[in-house]
């Protein structure tokens, strides 16, 4: 990778370069320690431009028209006026090679737009190392101007609470299943919603999209009283609430600006993500430690053949790794 100086990328990004900002994200993104040291300078010196943008996660199953969405959200927000940046979280092709988000073209419309700028997931990594280039990028894109962030995953695995983890707000999008309404959503993901939009809520589905939002709103109500996410109908083909949902959306956060819940969102957002590399850096460690690497084989089968206890052999792990702790 050719570089460029840390002047370049940070006066770069800041005048909204896209060429630039394309070469800091890839930057960002590489595991060269040269790189990284760099990728930290210009991102320090770029923080006091960041924070400004509503960064927003979107996530929801497979074919439930989050291209789709997106594409009509984000249409809607280039015709008011605002900039941008569309990035994407996908587990699946950081563990398989393959993606769930998809090679295809994916929001026809918007990635036509000047004012749109639209990332794909990075394609290694564990999803800790993702999530760190994925946060990172919306830094820089914070500090190019973008006024609107939006993080998109699908519903598979930990990369829901791992954006839930780096945005302001949080929606998922849904469809009118049969029956209980709540079959077939993780729980967990209920926890953070922000905001829940059945999709498709047009034609033959409309009454069956009606049902379903007075369905959730009341199972909510019981399950998170006081603390309710907003939830909402939308057709993102026809375009029909996508406009309303983001006054909703807007409304929510200009609420939680005022009562100061946003602010500590963030700052507890930091710490965490504080801990997450400390964790990541610890086990990438451990794995890297030649002498954890011998004894880990030899220590299974003991623990596996029933020839030492669990605890034992963790024991021994964490005292070779950390000698002088002697766990
Ligand atoms: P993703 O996998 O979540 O990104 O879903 P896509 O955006 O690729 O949409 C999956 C399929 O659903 C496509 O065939 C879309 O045309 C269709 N679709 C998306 N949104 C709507 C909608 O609001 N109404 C209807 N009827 N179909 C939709």
């Amino acid at each position: 990778m050719k570089l460029l100086s840390a002047d370049a990328y940070v006066e770069g990004v800041r005048s909204g370069d896209r060429a630039v900002l394309a070469r800091a994200i890839t930057l960002v993104e590489s595991g060269h320690p040269r790189h990284q040291s760099l990728a930290q300078e210009v991102l320090t010196r770029l923080l006091p431009f960041t924070g400004g943008s509503r960064r927003v996660g979107i996530s929801g199953v497979p074919g439930v028209g989050k291209s789709t969405f997106i594409d009509a959200l984000g249409m809607h927000l280039v015709g008011e006026g605002r900039r941008v940046a569309v990035l994407a979280i996908d587990p699946s092709s950081t563990i398989s090679g393959g993606s769930i988000l998809g090679d295809k073209t994916r929001m026809a419309r918007l990635s036509r737009e000047t004012a749109a700028y639209i990332r794909p997931s990075p394609s290694s990594g564990t999803l800790g190392g993702v999530a760190r280039k994925t946060r990172e990028t919306l830094l820089l894109c914070e500090a190019a101007g973008f006024d609107v962030v939006l993080v998109e995953t699908v519903g598979v695995g930990q990369s829901e609470t791992v954006v839930a983890d780096m945005v302001d707000f949080y929606l998922v999008l849904m469809l009118a299943g049969a029956g209980d309404e709540l079959q077939g959503i993780k729980r967990g993901i209920l926890e953070v919603a922000d905001m829940l939009a059945i999709n498709k809520a047009d034609g033959d589905n409309l009454p069956r999209a009606e049902r379903a939002r007075s369905e959730l709103r009341a199972a909510l109500h019981l399950m998170r009283p006081g603390h309710e996410p907003v939830v909402t109908t939308c057709s993102a083909i026809e375009g029909t609430g996508v406009a309303s949902l983001w006054s909703a959306l807007e409304a929510r956060v200009a609420q939680s600006v005022t009562s100061g819940a946003l602010e500590q969102r963030r700052r507890a957002q930091q710490v965490g993500w504080m801990w997450a590399m400390v964790q990541d850096g610890l086990r990438a460690a451990l794995h890297a430690n030649p002498t954890v690497a011998a004894l880990v084989p030899v220590l299974e089968t003991e623990v596996r053949e029933g020839r030492s206890t669990p605890t034992s052999a963790a024991l021994r792990v964490l005292g070779a790794f950390l000698p002088e702790s002697r766990a």
